[in-house]
């Protein structure tokens, strides 16, 4: 089973995917963990990505796409894969078809998460103060958003013309997400 969960920066995904991963036991892959190990290791991925993530911009899609070659085409993926955060392009979800095509698999589903503006802006800022991430404030929030509207956005028509796109309303408990997720994916 290899699942996509989509949304803006603060709508949940990350909780709801490692409840699902715990639940399933598919494996879930978040290319901004990822990317935040690289930077904080001082990796050359890191050192690539850096001033994009700083800034709210999206890490240039061959960058992500060499990773994404690296994640999927690992033993752990094989099973399927939850993936958290990527594909943010349309290239990347192209990227994504023809790796997961090499093995023999496709994308099984999509969940999107949709969240108010409102909230989402009130659910970052709240991240900011717990977290520090460096990229949880205002600025790069907004831009995060502009970047999520223009070049992600266009990933829900993508994927709905296939008939494979689940919309979640994701205001509300997490237990109360985690079961319209489960609701959402019939199992
Ligand atoms: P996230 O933790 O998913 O919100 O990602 C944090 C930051 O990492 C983003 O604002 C981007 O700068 C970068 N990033 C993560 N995933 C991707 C991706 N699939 N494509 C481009 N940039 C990404």
């Amino acid at each position: 089973m290899n699942l996509i969960l989509l949304g803006a920066p603060g709508c949940g995904k990350g909780t709801q995917g490692e409840l699902l991963a715990a639940r399933t036991g598919i494996v879930r892959v978040s290319t901004g963990d990822l990317l935040r190990d690289a930077v904080g290791k001082g990796a050359p991925l890191g050192q690539r990505a850096k001033s994009y993530m700083d800034q709210g911009l999206l890490v240039p899609d061959d960058v992500i796409i060499g990773l994404l070659r690296e994640v999927l085409g690992s033993p752990a993926a094989a099973r399927g894969v939850i993936m958290d955060g990527f594909p943010r392009t349309i290239a990347q979800a192209e990227a994504v078809d023809a790796l997961l095509t090499e093995r023999g698999g496709a994308v099984d589903a999509v969940l999107l998460f949709d969240v108010p503006d409102d909230e989402l802006r009130r659910r970052i800022l709240v991240r900011a103060s717990q977290m520090g991430r460096t990229d949880d404030n205002v600025e790069a929030l907004q831009q995060r958003l502009t970047v999520y509207r223009e070049q992600t956005q266009p990933l829900v028509d993508f994927y709905r013309g296939r008939g494979i796109l689940v919309t979640i309303h994701a205001v509300g408990s997490i237990p109360e997400i985690a079961e319209r997720v489960r609701t959402g994916l019939g199992a």
